[in-house]
């Protein structure tokens, strides 16, 4: 059995804890390595060893910094189809999708290397007389991250590229379902140029998060994970006096008015329901036809598309359209909602609840799902199920559909399917949702965007990448500076103005 280590101070180390969490394969449900569980005192040690490193990183020149970046960016081209494999077979999801979740934490990595344009500051030439003021983006320190396992690159990559960029030391606690591709990303990291502490790998639980949450050397804290545990961070970190900022979980509705292309909105239900098995926080898991005959279209439409679906291991090959689910437990909660779905009345369409595949069969699959007449007062309308599980809300007018979404506690990402400009539109203005597709199922903006939620899917005030990337990371300084030639007045003792 593979024993997983942290990655402290430019070093592969142990855990010496004695706690370890089995990492599974969750095509076959192997344990196929198991993973340390860091003590409050070996996040410790990681923090003595970012504090030490820090201050010689952010006195490095942008530009060096940056090209660490570069490097970076070709270490991970190279290593594709590696850290592709590493991800699926601990996450599950297909090649293709594995690689792009490298792909998009790359991207994230391009933009960073712009960090020098970005952390430029502020000048005021003679703000007063014989007076210059500028203002400075200061690195933070030591800033820490805790990502989920369903983008196990993309969010580790989201958080690390924009910290280190700006001369930050980042500790990274990642899921301990899905740790291997952390761990190598930390690694070439160091490949690429970085110094011994600057981005360390600390797997673990919820002790070694409470350690990073109490730790005063630590300045900010990212997370990406679940709601409820969202809020837990965001409040004690906050508490302790920290930058926190925290993304939680989704239940993202899709409208389609009647005047929409029907083939056009199938397919882009198809992938964005049921894709990495559902397991996205910007998956659609609530459709919402407008209209009966819209939600008659669209089931006919869909079921056959469903029913095609090819679920299987990553080993298959690129034919397969998604894998399992992560662990049995997360099999288990999503089972567990679809039986609450049928006894609290809704149609299920498509039942794949007797889904198995020869050979797999210890494996975590789940087949493809399909409700109908779903209403609100339903645990599968209200909870996000994390699976490939598509409910279907029927709303008899425009407005009841947007009043779903915007009455749903969640609001990462929603979308309208739709021939008609006002009506996306006023969708666009009004929603009261992060992330906006227009004929678009999956809206995740872009690198030099930013990514968030609103309501319970986000605590925090700035988002993920883009330019809110670089003031969650950084601090202003501002100085106003004179260099007298000489003592000209006496002392002032009312506040100057400028008149
Ligand atoms: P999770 O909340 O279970 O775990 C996330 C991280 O928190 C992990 O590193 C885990 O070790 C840690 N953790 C778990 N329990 C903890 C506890 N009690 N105390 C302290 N730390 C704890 O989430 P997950 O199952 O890994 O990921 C799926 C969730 O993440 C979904 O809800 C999904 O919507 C959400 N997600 C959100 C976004 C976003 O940007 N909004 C992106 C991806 C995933």
């Amino acid at each position: 059995m593979q024993e997983l280590t942290h990655y402290l101070n430019g070093t592969h180390v142990k855990g010496t804890s004695g706690r370890f969490a089995d990492v599974y394969n969750p095509a076959t449900g192997e344990v196929q390595a198991k993973a340390p569980l860091a003590s409050a005192d070996e996040v410790a040690q990681a923090v003595a060893y970012a504090e030490a490193a820090q201050p010689a990183w952010a006195a490095t020149n942008p530009q060096r910094r940056a090209r660490v970046l570069m490097k970076f960016v070709d270490l991970l081209n190279s290593d594709m189809d590696k850290l592709a494999e590493a991800l699926s077979r601990e996450h599950g999801k297909t090649l293709p999708d594995a690689a792009g979740d490298v792909q998009r934490g790359l991207e994230v990595v391009e933009y960073c290397i712009g960090a020098p344009q970005m952390l430029k500051g502020e000048f005021t030439d003679s703000a007063g007389p014989g007076i210059d003021m500028y203002s400075m983006k200061q690195a933070l320190g030591v800033t820490a991250g805790i990502t989920p396992f369903n983008f196990p690159a993309m969010i580790p990559m989201w958080m690390f590229a924009p910290a280190i960029a700006c001369g930050n030391a980042f500790i990274l606690k990642p899921s301990e379902r899905d740790p291997s591709v952390p761990l190598m990303l930390a690694e070439l990291m160091e490949e690429a140029g970085l110094p011994k502490g600057i981005l360390q790998v600390v797997n673990g639980d919820k002790e070694a998060v409470d350690a990073i949450l109490d730790h005063d050397v630590i300045q900010s804290i990212g997370f990406v994970g679940s709601t409820p545990i969202a809020e837990y961070i965001y409040g004690r970190g906050c508490s302790n006096g920290k930058r926190v900022q925290c993304f939680g979980g989704a239940k993202n509705h899709m409208i389609i008015m009647p005047d929409a292309d029907m083939d056009q909105a199938a397919d882009a239900l198809i992938g964005a329901g049921y894709g990495a098995a559902g397991e996205r926080c910007m998956a659609i898991s609530v459709a919402v036809p407008v209209g009966d005959e819209t939600a008659d279209r669209l089931i006919e439409k869909l079921v056959p598309r469903i029913e095609a679906l090819k679920v299987g291991p990553y080993t298959s090959g690129n034919d397969v359209d998604y894998g399992p689910v992560v662990t049995a437990a997360a099999k288990q909660n999503i089972l567990g909602l679809i039986q609450s779905g049928v006894d609290q009345g809704a149609t299920l369409v498509v039942d794949g609840r007797d889904f198995s595949l020869q050979g797999y069969e210890d494996g975590f699959f789940v087949g493809p799902h399909l409700f109908d007449n779903v209403t609100p007062e339903m645990d599968i309308y209200r909870k996000e199920i994390f699976g490939p599980v598509l409910s279907t809300v029927r709303a008899q007018s425009y407005e009841e559909a947007v009043g779903l979404a915007m009455d749903h506690e969640y609001g990462n990402g929603t979308a309208i399917f739709t021939r008609d400009g006002d009506a996306a539109r006023d969708f666009a203005n009004r929603i009261n949702v992060g992330m906006v597709g227009i004929n678009v199922p999956i809206p995740v903006p872009l690198a030099y965007h930013t990514f968030g939620g609103w309501k319970k899917s986000v605590f925090g005030d700035l988002n993920q990448h883009g330019p809110d990337a670089f003031k969650f990371y950084t601090r202003t300084k501002t100085v106003t500076a004179r260099w007298p030639s000489g003592i000209k007045e006496g002392g002032e003792f009312s506040i100057p103005v400028m008149e």
